[in-house]
């Protein structure tokens, strides 16, 4: 793609995800060739959360594609964390399944701590089993939280070397910003976290030559937070109402920024895609685990 001054490279999730599910699809199939059994993913929702219910449907789907068998449990909201519990340990000793993902959030008379530490590690495809976030923190081979993931795959795919690279991550979560903190450092990057307490957060985000934000504030980062030639990584998905309308927009105000950078993932079409993309490639790596 070409990039002038004004047109920052587009980082398109769109493509990296299609890249990724195209490369586990050839092993799913060669593993079909041979008869094998195939990888599976248990999806467990409990609760009638929209946003959730779409998230879990999206799952079903990208795995029926691939060819992961793929089962779907669905709780009422008034499931027991003592329930939840019994259900996590039949699947994991279910031999068809090796990945186990508890769609989250969860309803708040339960506690997700509890929930995940129940989940055998090795079957734990959203990678926040305390064992996991260990071995990552120790820089060990593990299955590592999706969406972190899924942004080193679109850096990596982009030909971006983070060896030495200045990077701010905006926002804490043990879901999005700590885990990716350490992956970025992982691969050599020099990275700042900044968070919700941060003073003077936007002199340290403009000094970043690799600035991802994972806040949830529609819009909220402008161009004079962004140093000029950054790569911008917007991993924010925000509904907002414009004229009537709903639409989905980042955490990065992309129309400010984009003049100034040299390349963003949009939103919709950035980060987005990758989660799914990188649950399907946790799965296979935990069933190759497995067998
Ligand atoms: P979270 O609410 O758990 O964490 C938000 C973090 O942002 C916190 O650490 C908080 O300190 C920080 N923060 C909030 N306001 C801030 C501000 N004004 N300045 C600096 N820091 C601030 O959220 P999360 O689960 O990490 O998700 C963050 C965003 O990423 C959300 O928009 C979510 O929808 C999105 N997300 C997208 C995907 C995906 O598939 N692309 C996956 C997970 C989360």
């Amino acid at each position: 793609m070409t990039k002038t001054s004004t047109t920052p490279l587009i980082l398109s999730g769109i493509t990296v995800a299609e890249n990724v599910r195209k490369n586990i699809k050839l092993e799913v199939d060669e593993i079909r060739s041979k008869e094998q059994r195939l990888p599976g993913l248990a999806v467990v929702l409990v609760g009638e959360n929209p946003a959730s219910l779409i998230y879990v449907k999206n799952k079903e789907k990208a795995c029926i594609n691939i060819g992961i068998h793929s089962e779907v449990y669905q709780l009422p909201t008034n499931t027991s964390e003592s329930e939840l519990i019994k259900l996590i340990q039949t699947l994991n000793i279910n031999e068809k399944i090796d990945g186990i993902l508890i769609q989250l959030p969860l309803p708040i008379h339960i506690k997700v701590e509890n929930i995940i530490k129940e989940i055998d590690p090795n079957k734990d495809v959203d990678g926040l089993h305390p064992t996991n976030l260990g071995k990552l923190l120790s820089g060990q081979d593990c299955l590592k939280p999706c969406t972190p993931l899924g942004v080193i795959e679109i850096l990596k795919y982009y030909s971006i070397n983070l060896n030495s690279m200045s990077s701010v991550i905006v926002g804490r979560s043990t879901l999005v910003g700590k885990p990716l903190g350490m992956m970025l450092l992982n691969e050599n990057a020099t990275v700042t976290i900044t968070h919700s307490k941060t003073e003077n957060i936007e002199e340290i985000t403009s000094c970043a030559d690799l600035l991802i934000s994972a806040i949830g504030k529609p819009n909220l980062i402008k161009r004079t937070w962004v140093k000029k030639g950054a790569i911008v990584i917007d991993v924010g998905i925000n509904r907002i109402t414009e004229n009537d309308k709903t639409k989905l927009c980042g955490d990065i105000d992309f129309e400010d920024v984009k003049s100034i950078c040299h390349a963003i993932t949009p939103v919709p079409g950035g980060v987005g895609p990758m989660t799914i993309a990188m649950l399907m490639s946790n799965t296979l790596k935990a069933y190759k685990k497995q067998r």
